[in-house]
């Protein structure tokens, strides 16, 4: 057992907080005063610390490098009205860590871990998410092998990190996605369900294609047929056909994406039909031919929802319902968002203050 209180802190003599330009902030290019650092090594987490963010010295020869043992997580934390630092969600980032971790043969990480480095490095950075509509502080743990070792084997030391980056307000404009017939961003038996580093390193040359045709990101599909879909991007897709909600279920080939599940949760909350279940592009394509299909929408932490405007497919592009017209995934977008900021009802309890 790791006492959580045991995190050696040492603290930045001057905040660059001032310095920052919040009205102008790049996604990914700004970061906040410390990081949490850990350790494994002999079998267990050790060394827990908070230090000034900055560059880290690794050897030539750090075994992640070679051979991508790395896995990652991201969630927000937001300011409420009354300032206090709310995050969405947490413990199941910390889970579906640890569910990464296992298939990658990385150790877990306690809860303490996760969650007590979390919330001593919030606690210490939250002038950081300014008070304002939309605003959030991206926080991105995540952990890599750190042996001086270029045998191919697991690691036996990694380094677990926590640092944050703070955002401004985020709105996906509609987007344009591809359906992807060619590449596949997982195989069954593989680590598509893991946020490992290597899932993002095969999807960037397809996407890449992609953009160079005009689309803003891909519709994966199946890596043995092609014929269902599986997730949008780096969100995980949904459309509804016939006032029903259907997604593709979370197998071993999809992340299992927190938003994806909030949204299912609520969509049930309403009493609205919901089917996770294999989905046919031949079915989505169909409906959009038959005029029955009334939204489709990438979910994930980054914008929450990004409403699918058009679809290409086989050469051909497919324009869907307005956006404005789109009553479920805009009343769901509204709720989530006013749930993470503390100015909706929370009735699950996802909200982690603190
Ligand atoms: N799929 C992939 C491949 C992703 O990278 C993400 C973002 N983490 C998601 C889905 C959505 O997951 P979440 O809602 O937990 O952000």
């Amino acid at each position: 057992m790791i006492d959580v209180l045991n995190i050696q802190t040492s603290q930045v003599k001057t905040s660059k907080v001032s310095q920052c330009d919040f009205d102008n902030l790049v996604f990914g290019k700004t970061f906040s005063d410390h990081m949490f650092v850990a350790t494994y090594a002999n079998n267990t987490w050790q060394d827990l610390k908070i230090v000034p963010y900055g560059d880290i010295t690794i050897s030539p020869a750090l075994s992640a490098l070679h051979y991508g043992q790395a896995i990652f997580e991201g969630l927000k934390a937001y300011k409420n009205e009354k300032g206090e630092v709310l995050v969405f969600r947490p413990m199941e980032n910390w889970k579906r860590m640890n569910k990464s971790a296992e298939r990658l043969c990385m150790p877990t990480l306690p809860e303490e871990v996760f969650m007590g480095g979390l919330t001593q490095l919030l606690a210490l950075d939250k002038n950081w998410i300014p008070a304002k509509p939309g605003y959030s502080l991206y926080i991105r743990p995540y952990m890599f092998a750190a042996d001086e070792y270029i045998g191919v084997r697991p690691s036996n030391t990694y380094t677990f990190i926590i640092f944050t980056s703070p955002v401004g307000a985020y709105y996906s404009a509609p987007v344009k996605v591809r359906v992807e017939t060619h590449y596949t961003r997982a195989a069954a038996g593989g680590m598509g369900f893991a946020k490992a580093a290597g899932n993002y390193a095969s999807s960037m040359l397809p996407a890449q294609l992609a953009h160079k045709d005009g689309y803003d990101q891909l519709l994966w599909t199946d890596a043995k047929e092609h014929a269902y879909f599986e997730e949008s991007g780096t969100m995980n897709v949904m459309f509804v056909i016939n006032d029903t909600l259907i997604t593709p279920p979370a197998a071993d080939t999809i992340l299992k994406g927190i938003t994806r599940d909030s949204v299912l949760r609520l969509a049930r909350d309403w009493g609205m039909k919901v089917e996770e279940r294999p989905v046919a592009v031949k079915e989505v394509m169909d409906a959009v031919n038959n005029g029955t299909l009334q939204e489709a929408f990438g979910a994930g932490t980054a914008a929450t929802i990004a409403h699918i405007a058009v679809i290409g497919y086989e050469g051909k592009d497919y324009t869907l319902p307005a956006v404005t017209e789109r009553k479920f995934s805009n009343k769901v977008l509204k709720t989530l968002d006013d749930i993470k900021v503390g100015k909706a009802a929370d009735p699950h309890n996802w909200i982690y203050k603190v």
